[in-house]
């Protein structure tokens, strides 16, 4: 069986994201999306409320579970029996950094790989903090986002 985690910051997920989930879930046995709990980072939403958001953005995805981490990813990984890292690439500043972190990864544990998806064309653009900055100046971003996101970010702007 193969199990592989999808981690992020999901701040909040994206159509991109769902994108990815959608099409590793259906190669892989089951897919957990991995929630990360940064304390570096100053998130609009809370990791609950990304958590709440990808339940039931996923829900239709049986074999996809959501669940929130923190500490070293590939602890985690490990932690949980998931053999594959999945991660998205939009353009070649991804790359760099996705390179480093999988190689980094790899060395602290061979038994557990990376794959890379790249991102369907439509959504190359899209990113958490793009629709971020344009729900803060009241732009339409229901191209951006599944509903769900689109009333909790109204939520939290008003
Ligand atoms: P992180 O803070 O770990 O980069 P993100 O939530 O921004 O977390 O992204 C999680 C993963 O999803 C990353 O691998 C990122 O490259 C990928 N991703 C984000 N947006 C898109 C998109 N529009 N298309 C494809 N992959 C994406």
């Amino acid at each position: 069986m193969t199990r592989a985690i999808y981690p992020g910051s999901f701040d909040p997920v994206t159509f991109g994201h769902l994108d990815i989930i959608k099409r590793s879930a259906s190669i892989m046995d089951e897919l957990i999306v991995g929630v990360l709990n940064n304390s570096k980072k100053q998130p609009l939403f809370s990791v609950d409320e990304r958590v709440r958001m990808l339940c039931e953005v996923t829900k239709a995805y049986a074999n996809v579970k959501v669940t929130s981490f923190s500490g070293l990813l590939i602890d985690f990984a490990d932690e949980v029996g998931a053999g594959v890292i999945v991660r998205g690439l939009r353009a070649i500043t991804d790359f760099e950094y996705e390179l480093q972190m999988s190689q980094t990864n790899h060395i602290m544990n061979p038994g557990i790989d990376t794959i890379f998806f790249t991102t369907s064309l439509e959504y190359a653009y899209l990113s958490s903090s793009t629709v971020k900055e344009v729900a803060m100046y009241g732009g339409d971003i229901s191209r951006f986002v599944p509903e769900t996101v689109i009333k909790a970010i109204r939520e939290k702007f008003n």
